[in-house]
């Protein structure tokens, strides 16, 4: 360390020792030596003057992350502030961890989500869109999803299509397999709210208990289902996928609405009609305002 203000460094004295982008309070033990600029001699001291070199303990009052000088100028690198003038008063490398401060590990900070999303400045959520094929979950949640986007959100879209193509291209259509295939992006969901993110999820989802499990996965307040509600009939015409016509040709068994149950849900945070009447931004902009009055968007 050394010292540069006129006041000589006090051992015990609080100061403020600003490394890398941290300010933490600190002190300083008594020097073990000062080191003598013309012969190179380690002296005695009991304290630092200005213009003095010491090597000395330095203390600070929560952990915080450095390397060694020797290994990174940035992080071991530090300079002292006066808590009452503000001043820069010392400058000073970091040898080393002394023993008594081994057992504090990186382990010991908790990066929790809280921790996460304050990073983000989010809530985290997950928008859980559920409907029938052709009823515009895709549809509505990329308006969403672009709208969060543009007001500064972090987002990620996981919709049908995608997760069959990969992580779930091993399951098919039956009961079983389609819980499966929910069950797993669920769990999705769960981890990247944990990262902080603000989730859509488009999935037909059947079925009342998956959509509960998924429910039951998050906090309080954290899954936001929203019924995508155009009808079976308007969802048919559409057929956006030709996929109607070939379940009705019988080319394609459990699909959902021909041959396989969809279940509504009984009490949705929203419910859009899609079938035509409202348009599409219009269904995007209920879901935003929805997200917003229950304090999920702050921006
Ligand atoms: P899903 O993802 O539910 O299978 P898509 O979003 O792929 O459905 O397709 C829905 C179709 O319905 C799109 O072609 C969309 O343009 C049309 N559509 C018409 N009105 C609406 C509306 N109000 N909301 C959503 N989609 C609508």
């Amino acid at each position: 360390l050394v010292w540069m203000a006129e006041e000589p460094l006090v051992p015990g004295r609080q100061y403020v020792v600003k490394l890398g982008t941290r300010s933490t309070p600190a002190t300083f033990s008594t020097p073990e030596y000062r080191i003598d600029v013309n012969t190179l001699e380690h002296l005695d001291a009991e304290r630092l003057e200005m213009n003095e070199i010491g090597v000395l303990g330095l203390k600070l009052d929560r952990p915080v992350p450095f390397d060694p000088y020797l290994e990174n100028h940035d992080m071991g690198a530090f300079i002292v502030i006066d808590r009452i003038t503000n001043g820069t008063v010392g400058a000073g490398m970091i040898r080393s961890a002394s023993r008594a401060a081994g057992d504090v590990h990186w382990q010991n900070l908790e990066v929790d989500k809280a921790a996460r999303a304050s990073l983000t400045g989010q809530k985290p959520a997950v928008i859980w869109f559920t409907g029938l094929s052709g009823a515009g979950k895709s549809t509505v949640s990329n308006l969403v999803e672009k709208r969060l986007h543009s007001m500064g959100h972090h987002t990620f879209a996981l919709d049908g299509d995608n997760v069959r193509h990969g992580l779930n291209a091993d399951l098919g259509f039956s009961d079983e397999d389609r819980q499966e295939n929910i069950r797993r992006v669920a769990e999705v969901a769960k981890l990247m709210d944990e990262a902080g993110l603000i989730v859509l999820v488009s999935f037909i989802s059947p079925f009342r208990s998956e959509r509960a499990f998924a429910r039951s996965l998050l906090a309080d307040g954290e899954f936001v289902e929203v019924f995508v509600d155009a009808g079976l009939e308007v969802a048919e015409a559409r057929d956006v996928k030709g996929l109607y016509a070939k379940a009705r040709r019988g080319e394609l068994a459990n699909f959902t609405g021909i041959d396989s149950p969809y279940e509504s849900p009984e009490a949705p945070e929203v419910h859009l009609n899609t079938s035509g009447a409202v348009s599409e931004e219009d269904c995007a902009e209920q879901v935003v305002e929805y997200l917003r009055s229950v304090g999920i968007l702050t921006r």
